[in-house]
């Protein structure tokens, strides 16, 4: 799937919560979710680190508990029981794997 601006964010959107039937995604210019992305991976991060709540601008994210072990990433699929640690915000869940990949992309400024 690919999306250009309010398409890369409806891309993203789609593709996050249907890991199973969007092999990948390409996004383009979608720069208001990419901003919100960058704050949200920081809370996620503390969240995963910490086990402790925390908001960002548009909601709150809680640690998923091990024993959830049906619980899966939005982004990448994989089970809570083959992660370090899971972040849920409703229905949108990140994990540590999703986490630090970010941390990379956003280090090596391929966004
Ligand atoms: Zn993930």
């Amino acid at each position: 799937m690919f999306g250009f601006s309010s398409g890369g964010f409806g891309s993203w959107n789609l593709a996050s919560r249907n890991p199973d039937v969007f092999g990948a995604m390409a996004v383009l210019s979608a720069d208001s979710w990419l901003d919100m992305t960058h704050s949200c991976v920081d809370v996620s991060r503390r969240v995963i680190a910490t086990a402790e709540p925390a908001a960002t601008a548009n909601a709150t994210l809680v640690a998923v508990a091990a024993e959830n072990t049906r619980e899966r990433c939005s982004f990448c699929g994989k089970r809570r029981h083959q992660l370090d640690g899971l972040a849920s915000s409703g229905d949108v869940l990140i994990c540590s794997d999703c986490v630090k990949l970010c941390d990379e992309i956003v280090a090596e400024q391929l966004v």
